[in-house]
């Protein structure tokens, strides 16, 4: 007998999770018989920040035939090269982390080896000199990669800073476009079958909303997946101390930046992202060093322009729930794990999964075969963005506060300590092929926290010096160049994409 197709999705939840997951199945289902029905409550409302992307966004945006421009305009976004990290390594001290690749391989020789080899002969050119985002984003500069064909910008990779709330409505319009059903509603009781799948869950009002397939996009508490099915939460507090956020948003002051500032601070960090219409800001900090009247006082002292809002406190544990995909219930977003938003993976991380739950999509019964490899990938995102994260702060050279003298000598998640032993010998990496964050990004944050290799590859002493010295000085100089005669950012935004005043 063939299996029985799923031939109705609920979602509960109607956040950024929540509308992505309705957008993208919608899409998927917009001519055939499956219905796609999600209930939110008003009352709860959305958690509203996660304004800041990586590029997979504009991929998404693309597979669902969403016009930038449109998109843009509709959320109040900017864009974003990069994130700047100040003080970090030491007070005083900033670095850049871009997006996209740097430089190009000489002579098949990898390009950092490249640099390292020349910086062993003297040469100070900074690693950044030869990233795009970065030399755009020191100048302020922003211009479209896909309209500078034949110069070194060509390459360049960017995402978005965007309006939460406004991205929500934006994906609901789309989403109902293409057949999705909204129901207004206080989820209060969820009822299962004998053999423990989900069968429906109950409103408040007493409607009964019945499916074959869940979609858990209640944010934190996950509603299904943990007061439901108790799937369980594994807890990385040992490796990311920070649980709460206070954030506050502001009238915008001077030049739109097209990147994040990430600057961290006594017991954590704060976020500068700038839209077109305002700023967020926020202060992730640990309760462990400071309490919530500390942190205010922290992030209020930090911003620029007027407070918009009052400031709001947000309480979160690091983590991962046991599994995402549990019997017939997917969790996204909060209700599926939580890393903090240092290099804003969230929203990329409830796509991510998406596009993984398609690629093994289910029939009503719900093959573990296909949950156990989907678990399986997705605690390996988690897992490798987790490492990441904690790079940024264990190569802190800050002994000012006892947060980061604990940063100093934390213990290290094994994959990574064996990475960063690894690339200390002369500078070696080798990526994984799905890992989000590629070598680039890795050479960033080691060279701007100071972490050097002992030597080069050896094999670079074969190479032609003078030839090697002169194609880096090349680059750098055609990036300079083409850089220096794009528009501002400011400038860019207002001719190509302004979004109206509201
Ligand atoms: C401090 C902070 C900063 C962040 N910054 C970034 C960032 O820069 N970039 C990034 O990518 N991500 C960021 N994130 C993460 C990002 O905010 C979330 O991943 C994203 O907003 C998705 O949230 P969500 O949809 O899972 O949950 P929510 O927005 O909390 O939505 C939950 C939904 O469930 C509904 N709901 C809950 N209970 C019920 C019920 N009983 N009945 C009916 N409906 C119910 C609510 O009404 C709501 O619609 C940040 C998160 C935090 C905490």
């Amino acid at each position: 007998m063939t299996p029985e197709s799923i031939k109705k999705f609920v979602i509960v939840g109607g956040g950024t999770a929540g509308w992505i997951a309705a957008a993208t199945l919608g899409n998927i289902f917009r001519h055939s018989e499956v219905e796609i029905e999600l209930v939110e409550s008003d009352d709860i409302g959305v958690i509203g920040v996660g304004e800041a992307t990586i590029p997979p966004l504009l991929t998404i945006l693309e597979s669902l035939g969403i016009d930038l421009v449109d998109f843009i305009k509709h959320t109040q976004a900017s864009f974003k090269l990069g994130i700047q990290f100040d003080d970090w390594h030491t007070i005083g001290e900033g670095y850049f982390h871009p997006f996209g690749t740097l430089g190009r391989s000489i002579d098949g020789h990898d390009f950092f080896q490249c640099w390292l080899k020349s910086k062993a002969e003297g040469d100070d050119t900074p690693l950044m000199a030869h990233s795009p985002e970065a030399v755009l984003a020191q100048q302020g500069r922003f211009f479209l990669p896909f309209e500078a064909q034949g110069t070194p910008l060509a390459s360049t990779t960017f995402a978005l800073h965007l309006d939460a709330v406004l991205a929500g409505k934006y994906l609901r319009k789309f989403a109902e476009k293409s057949g999705v059903k909204r129901t207004e509603g206080l989820v209060e009781s969820v009822s299962r079958s004998d053999k423990g799948l989900i069968k429906s869950v109950t409103l408040q009002s007493g409607v009964e909303i019945a499916g074959d397939f869940f979609i858990d996009c209640s944010g934190f508490k996950g509603l299904l997946i943990e007061e439901a099915l108790e799937t369980g939460y594994e807890d990385w507090s040992e490796f990311l101390p920070c649980n709460r956020a206070v954030t506050v948003q502001t009238e915008n002051m001077g030049d739109t930046t097209p990147y994040t500032i990430a600057t961290a601070r006594a017991a954590g960090w704060t976020w500068r992202i700038p839209l077109q219409h305002r700023t967020g800001n926020g202060y992730v900090f640990c309760d462990k060093y400071c309490s919530d009247e500390e942190a205010i006082e922290t992030l209020l002292s930090s911003i620029e322009g007027q407070p918009l809002t009052e400031p709001r406190v947000i309480p979160f544990t690091t983590g991962v729930r046991h599994k995402a995909w549990n019997q017939n219930c997917l969790a996204l977003g909060l209700a599926q794990g939580f890393l903090e938003p240092l290099e804003s993976t969230a929203i990329h991380l409830v796509s991510k999964s998406l596009a993984l739950f398609v690629r093994l999509f289910p029939t009503a019964e719900c093959d573990t075969q296909l949950s156990d490899e989907f678990n399986r990938r997705v605690r390996q995102d988690y897992e490798e963005i987790r490492d990441f994260l904690v790079l940024h702060y264990c190569t802190t050279q800050r002994d000012d506060t006892p947060f980061w003298r604990w940063c100093q000598q934390m213990e290290l998640p094994v994959k990574l300590k064996a990475k960063l032993d690894l690339f200390k010998v002369h500078g070696g990496l080798i990526p994984g092929t799905e890992e989000l964050f590629q070598p680039t990004s890795w050479y960033a944050v080691f060279d701007g926290m100071g972490v050097e290799p002992v030597g080069y590859n050896p094999t670079l002493d074969a190479i032609d010096y003078h030839k090697l010295k002169q194609s880096l000085h090349s680059g750098k100089t055609a990036i300079q160049t083409s850089a220096a005669t794009q528009p501002s950012h400011d400038e860019f935004l207002r001719t190509y994409c302004p979004a109206p005043k509201i």
